[in-house]
């Protein structure tokens, strides 16, 4: 299928940008992208690939802007029931921290979740997966934590595995059994850090190498948070996995600095997120480290917190300093966060942080999560969205011969369905 004709093509080609650097987006005015099977094979101005491909099927994007999906780096995805009467507590005052202490908050979803069978996280989660892949989202990262023990912790896991599997949204999971202190566990919280080292991390391994058909090993995740793991039960775990060859991604900083984001630059962690009450010192220190800084203002917006990540300032510490970008934290606490650019997305102050709706999408894109991706489109699987006024999602469905069917689906701001166009 040769896709041509596009106002822009956004290859995102160079590697991924730091900093200042963000927003260099690659562009080829009218250009055009041949896809073969699932894979972008060739790139170039339009002129130069319908001569090189007379034959290839087309599919005409003239007046649109052609470019990969976007990549949600930090998600909950899989968890059963919810918490809406949070919201009512919180409006009536209460904390984040305070509901969790009264056994709401993620315990609240861990209870739920441990009953869950596999089939019903899928179902659940490949609901929310089809609300991000509407609004342009191809491919996030994801993460258990809502079991708590060991059987329901690799229950989500599968569940992502299998999310991955259907097809559409592209999972790449974490194992965050460290999401917070479950409620057996309450009077001997280091009973279950041990755990997690001892018997979780390395059998989580094994089952793994046996289950998870070559791909690379999870991310492990930690949530480093006054009620949740301090800072030396956070390094105990993160040690643990460094040790098993994890790579590493940390919660830090989103309620108190207890240290977590400088600790795990340390131990070279591949993102810290959250960041709302990092200090100066650690945003210097972030400009000069190879690892992520991670912002989700779905959180503090969601979770009604007046302060945000301070965006600017590590886009601005050292001039080039760090990957940036945004990311939805989709869980239990409040919706589907897949609108990042939509009305609600206004309201996320994301144009305080922008100075384009591009800007932080370059990285996710090209680098950020998934080592299997360079610098290039053509190494993306097949996801495009196209944000001309709206956003569209390319399908491919196979027939019974292969034949492979591309189709655009737009969709208005509101996630309705605008029109398809479809192409053999
Ligand atoms: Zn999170």
């Amino acid at each position: 299928m040769l896709i041509h004709s596009a106002r822009q093509l956004l290859t995102l080609a160079g590697g991924p940008q730091r900093g200042q650097a963000l927003g260099n987006l690659g562009i080829i005015e009218d250009g055009a992208l041949l896809i073969q099977g699932e894979q972008i094979v060739d790139i170039g101005t339009s002129a130069d690939l319908l001569a090189k491909y007379p034959t290839e099927p087309r599919l005409d994007a003239r007046g649109k802007v052609v470019m990969p999906g976007f990549v949600d780096p930090h998600t909950h995805l899989v968890f059963a029931g919810d918490r809406a009467v949070e919201f009512e507590m919180r409006l009536q005052g209460k904390t984040y921290l305070e509901i969790l202490q009264a056994g709401g908050g993620i315990l609240s979803t861990v209870r739920a979740t441990r009953s869950a069978s596999v089939e019903t996280l899928v179902a659940f989660a490949a609901e929310r997966a089809e609300v991000m892949l509407r609004h342009g989202t191809t491919t996030a990262e994801a993460k258990t934590g809502y079991g708590l023990e060991w059987q329901s912790e690799l229950r989500q896991m599968e569940a992502l595995i299998r999310l991955d599997t259907l097809g559409g949204l592209e999972i790449h999971p974490t194992f965050l059994a460290a999401h917070a202190i479950p409620e057996e566990y309450r009077d001997s919280p280091n009973a279950y850090v041990e755990q997690i080292c001892r018997d979780m991390l390395p059998e989580l391994r094994r089952w793994w190498i046996h289950h998870a058909d070559a791909r690379p090993l999870p991310f492990v995740d930690v949530f480093c948070e006054r009620g949740a793991f301090s800072l030396s039960q956070s390094r105990q775990i993160l040690e643990s996995a460094r040790a098993l060859g994890f790579p590493l991604k940390i919660h830090a900083d989103e309620f108190e600095n207890l240290g977590a984001a400088g600790m795990a630059m340390e131990l070279g962690a591949v993102s810290v997120d959250h960041l709302v009450k990092t200090s100066p010192e650690e945003i210097e220190r972030l400009g000069t480290s190879p690892t992520v800084a991670v912002s989700l203002p779905c959180t503090p917006f969601g979770l009604a917190e007046p302060e945000y990540t301070p965006a600017r300032a590590i886009l601005a510490a050292n001039g080039i300093p760090n990957v940036y970008f945004l990311a939805g934290d989709i869980h239990s606490a409040h919706a589907v966060h897949a609108d990042l650019y939509g009305p609600n997305g206004r309201d996320l102050r994301i144009w305080e942080f922008c100075s384009s709706p591009f800007e932080q999408q370059t990285n996710p894109a090209t680098w950020t999560y998934i080592p299997v991706f360079s610098g290039a489109i053509k190494r993306q699987k097949m996801h495009w969205v196209l944000p001309q006024y709206n956003y569209g999602v390319v399908r491919v469905t196979y027939d019974a011969s292969a034949q492979a069917h591309v189709c655009f689906e737009v969709y208005g701001e509101n996630g309705d369905l605008l029109k398809t166009i479809q192409a053999a």
